[in-house]
Parts: structure tokens; C-alpha cells; sequence
């Protein structure tokens, strides 16, 4: 077993409303199949072309979360199998996921990604921003794609309590974006927690975790 976590053992401390993304980037396909044949099914990658790289060589059921940074050139490999892309953070990016996913017939299910952490280097939309994009013409016209809440990372820090301010803070912004614009069953999705503080983002109200070096040990790039 080269799985340091059987995700399916993570999950049972999991509220019912949290689901579990296994993150499996760096990792090789061996090492996927492995978690997949202990029974999980739901994965997370961050870099287009390593998921599609890997996608063909797995399981078909597997269910694929997108989760880093998307350049546009790259959207039209993802559209065809991809089952949610967290990282939405500029319009252009989501004008061009609305394509392909047309070009797929697919509706492609999509998080808003904002930036909560102290960190410059992670990426994400302010509120402002957010605004601008909910706003704009386009957005009302994208049926290809269905936003289903937000996605955020904390700082990476020891200071628990800055991280659990950051959390509260995505929580509000869902809030807002829920109340103002998206008063429906579709927007209920808050993607925040990774290995570190999945914990503490769960106590914050989180629904979707994603959680890598936990399961499956630490990485060597990155
Ligand atoms: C790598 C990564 C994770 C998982 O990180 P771990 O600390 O290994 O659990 C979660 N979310 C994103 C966006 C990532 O890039």
C-alpha cells in the first residue's frame, strides 16, 4: 500500500454535508488506482495537463475536480470529462468554459475562487471583482456552465486562528453572493480545507474538503 490514508477512513469523521476530494497531484496513476480500488472515487488535480494526462489512464467513474490555476488554451481538454472546476477566477476563464462545455453538451459545474489569504501568490477574486464579473452582460448568458458556490485557501501558517478569520470570511462572502445573486438550491457549495485545516474549515462551513499530502504522503515537487 503506497496510500499513506485510505480516504474512505477520513471521510467516516466527515459530517454528512462534507464531501472528501482526494488531491492527487504529483502522484502516479499506480498510486490513484490504489485509492480508487479502496473505494474513493472523487479526485482533485491542479495542473490541466497532468489530469489530462492521467484521466485516460484511470477509471471512467472517477469523478475530477479541477483545482489550480486554468490558462484558457487548456479548457477544451477538461470540458469533455471534468466535473468541477474550482478555480474561477478571472472572466475570461469562465467565458471560455462556457464554450467548450457547449461545444461538449455539457453543463459544467464551476466555484468562484477568492482570495482570503495574507499570501500574494494565491490566486483568486475580490469581492469587487466578483461583483464585476456577476454583473457583466455575459455572465447572464453562460448556460453552459452553473455556479455552485465558492472555493478559497487559507495562509498557510500555524496561527489557527488567522486561519479560521479567513475561513469565516469566505463563509460571508458565500453568504452575500447567495443572498444578493444567487438565491438558489444550485449555490451551496463551499470548497475551503486542505490537510492542514480541513478541521477547522469543516467548523467554518465547509462542504467540500480537498485534502492531498494526508493521503497520500508528501510531495516531492511542487
Ligand atoms: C495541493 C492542493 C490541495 C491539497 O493540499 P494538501 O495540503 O496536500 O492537502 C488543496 N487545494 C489546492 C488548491 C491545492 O493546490
Amino acid at each position: 500500500m503506497s496510500i499513506k490514508e485510505n480516504p474512505e477512513k477520513i471521510k467516516l469523521e466527515l459530517p454528512a454535508r462534507v464531501k472528501l476530494i482526494a488531491v492527487s497531484k504529483t502522484k502516479p496513476v499506480e498510486t490513484i488506482k490504489e485509492a480508487y480500488d479502496a473505494g474513493h472515487k472523487i479526485f482533485g488535480e491542479n495542473k490541466a495537463q497532468e489530469l489530462i494526462n492521467k484521466q485516460p489512464e484511470l477509471p471512467e467513474d472517477i469523478e475530477w475536480h479541477f483545482i489550480g490555476h486554468l490558462q484558457s488554451n487548456k479548457v477544451k481538454y477538461l470540458a469533455p470529462f471534468v466535473s468541477m472546476i474550482h478555480s474561477v477566477d478571472r472572466k475570461k476563464i469562465l467565458k471560455e468554459i462556457n464554450k467548450e462545455a457547449k461545444k461538449n453538451n455539457r453543463v459544467i459545474d464551476c466555484l468562484l475562487q477568492f482570495h482570503i489569504a495574507e499570501e500574494e501568490t494565491k490566486f483568486g477574486l475580490s469581492m469587487e471583482e466578483a461583483r464585476e464579473l456577476i454583473e457583466s452582460g455575459a455572465f447572464q448568458g453562460y448556460e453552459n456552465v452553473r455556479i455552485k458556490g465558492v472555493m478559497g485557501m487559507a495562509t498557510f501558517t500555524e496561527d489557527t486562528e488567522q486561519v479560521r478569520r479567513e475561513f469565516k470570511h469566505l463563509n460571508n462572502i458565500f453568504q452575500t453572493l447567495k443572498k444578493e445573486y444567487f438565491n438558489n438550491e444550485n449555490f451551496r457549495e463551499l470548497s475551503m480545507g486542505m490537510s492542514g485545516d480541513y478541521r477547522i474549515a469543516i467548523e467554518e462551513g465547509s462542504t467540500i474538503v480537498r485534502v492531498g499530502s494526508l493521503i497520500f504522503g508528501a510531495r516531492n515537487t511542487q
